[in-house]
């Protein structure tokens, strides 16, 4: 017992040593004045209010039948669209998440899981909102998935917008793989900005987990006051290997330099997710309903805490993989493979850490 608590300790006090080196984490982007405030350096407290928060998320993960139940028919179900603040809305299904930003030269789409079904909850969510599915001028995603992705094309059709994708993702798009292929008609690099009205999305490119993989970061004003609101991917795993000390296309160097982006962004907002449990959508629905004159979505902490539980979680497994070596190189998936609940169920990555203790 002494010993485990002793080994908890140890890891603990690596992960500040680790945590306090990684810091810069003032933003240098004059774009991002508004979230400035919330701009520190990450610490301790960080890490262990992210600890509880994912442990949380995925002991509801559990949940029989619920809604971020990979495989659950709840899963796809239709969900009350809401606005989480300013002009970004919440238009996706229970588990998954799909964004609305809509200005008066025409809306943006971020997300669009699954297959058509989900696609057509989307286009309902829109209109019951009162906004037209024809409005959306521009569609992107934060990776190539088919839950993010499975119903891009369908959309792409339905609305005529244009289709924005990160390099490394956009030829997989324009390719098929693993969703119905989708013509792309501009490709991102990294930092790339995309404008519609007076709104601007500034991508990020956070490559591991797909080699496109994109957080985006926008601003909305809510009440006069301006925050920086971000829909995140992807922190957790790298395909095809998890290979985290080796792989010479995901090396240690550019993972950890994705945690140094994600730090560096002044998140006010952390959107629900991709996956709607990132951010722990059905936690804040009920914080609205609780008490709806306070907006539960601003929430820089969530995001500060997630991102520094992941940092910790990923410094982990490097940790154990120069210990035990890597592991053994699988070969890449197309796409996310056929689970339980329909084209693709989510699932933990590869590399999902064991939890600690709880707190
Ligand atoms: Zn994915
Ligand atoms: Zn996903």
């Amino acid at each position: 017992m002494a010993t485990s608590r002793c080994w908890i300790a140890g890891l603990i006090v690596a992960s500040v040593v680790l945590l306090c080196l990684s810091a810069p984490v003032v933003a240098q982007d004059a774009q991002h004045v508004y979230g400035a405030k919330t701009a520190r350096p990450y610490t301790l407290d960080d890490y262990l209010y992210g600890r509880t928060f994912v442990y949380n998320m995925a002991e509801f993960r559990k949940t029989p039948n619920g809604p971020n139940t990979p495989g659950s028919a709840a899963y796809k179900s239709a969900i009350e669209p809401f606005k989480i603040a300013g002009n970004t809305y919440y238009v996706g299904v229970a588990g998954q998440g799909a964004y609305l930003i809509t200005t008066a030269q025409g809306d943006i789409l971020i997300e669009q899981p699954y297959d058509q079904d989900v696609g057509d909850k989307i286009l309902q969510s829109i209109q019951k909102l009162g906004f037209k599915p024809t409005d959306i001028k521009i569609m992107t995603a934060s990776e190539y998935h088919v839950d993010h992705m499975g119903a891009t094309a369908y959309l792409k059709a339905k609305t005529g917008a244009q289709l924005v994708m990160m390099e490394g993702d956009a030829a997989l798009v324009e390719k098929g793989e693993g969703i119905p292929a989708a013509k792309v008609d501009r490709v991102l690099r990294d930092r790339d900005q995309i404008k519609l009205g007076n709104v601007v999305i500034t991508a990020y490119r956070i490559p591991g987990h797909t080699p496109g993989a994109t957080t985006f970061l926008w601003q909305v004003t809510e009440n006069n006051q301006n925050y920086n609101v971000a829909e995140t991917c992807c922190w957790s795993n790298t395909p095809p290997s998890h290979n985290l000390i080796s792989d010479p296309l995901y090396p240690t160097t550019l993972l950890r330099h994705n945690f140094d982006v994600l730090k560096s962004l002044p998140v006010d907002i952390p959107t629900p997710g991709s996956h709607s449990d990132h951010f722990n959508l059905q936690g804040k629905l009920a914080k609205m309903k609780a008490n709806p004159k306070v907006n539960p979505w601003i929430a820089p902490q969530d995001y500060r805490g997630v991102i520094a539980y992941w940092e910790w979680a990923f410094e982990q497994e490097v940790l154990k993989q120069l210990k035990d070596g890597p592991p053994a190189p699988t070969p890449a998936p197309a796409a996310a493979p056929a689970g339980a609940g329909g084209a693709s169920a989510p699932r933990p990555p590869a590399s999902f850490p064991p939890f600690p203790d709880r707190p």
